[in-house]
């Protein structure tokens, strides 16, 4: 991601603000994308003059700088790599089972999960857990290593597996902002929520692209 005029700008939506309810409602869309990424954006468009990160792309802040400017440049790139990985809700308006268990990857994509968690089910349940057990703020990722290993791990606050070399594939937002209005504390239904909505196209085309 490359700033326009010295400037980042938010990264455009693939589906419209009300496209995800019921997992995500157009207020939360309208807070956590309008609000909150507009937020760390404006920070760090305002940080970056005289810091000698000018001219850098985004990836590039994140993996070297360090305080303010790194807090806010990874929020923007973890928001980007969320907010993309989304489709619209894609069945009626309540989450069935069906919903939930339809919805996975294929290709190369598939057989490095498989090998690397014994299958989709049970990769679910890794990412989901670590999650829910992630102190504070921060995020949840799948990642692979150049070789297509796939790992996945808890990052604090703004962390990103770009720090340690690895190309970030599949995020979920444990910040309270990204559940608090529709799930309230319940974290974890949140989370078991989000599968109907990933676009795994999106995934593989990170994962074909490490
Ligand atoms: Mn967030």
């Amino acid at each position: 991601m490359e700033a326009v005029n010295g400037k980042f700008v938010a990264v455009a939506l693939p589906y419209g603000q009300g496209a995800l309810a019921p997992v995500i409602s157009e207020q939360t869309l309208q807070f956590h994308y309008g609000k909150h990424l507009q937020a760390y954006i404006d920070n760090l468009n305002a940080a970056l003059p005289g810091s000698g990160f000018e001219g850098q792309s985004l990836e590039n802040i994140v993996k070297t700088a360090e305080g303010g400017i790194f807090n806010n440049a990874g929020q923007v790139l973890n928001h980007s790599l969320y907010f993309t990985q989304f489709r619209a809700w894609p069945s009626g308006p309540g989450i069935s089972e069906q919903a939930l268990t339809d919805n996975r990857p294929s290709g190369a994509l598939a057989a490095a999960i498989n090998e690397a968690f014994g299958s989709f089910e049970a990769f679910k349940e890794q990412f989901q857990q670590k999650g829910v057990t992630l102190f504070g703020s921060g995020w949840v990722w799948l990642s692979a290593d150049k070789a297509g290993k796939l790992a996945v791990t808890q990052e604090a606050n703004a962390g990103n597996p770009i720090r340690s070399g690895r190309t970030p594939l599949l995020t979920f937002d444990v910040w309270e902002h990204a559940y608090y209005l529709d799930y309230q504390n319940r974290r974890a239904a949140h989370l078991a929520a989000l599968w109907p909505i990933i676009d795994w196209s999106v995934v593989a085309a990170r994962y074909e692209g490490r």
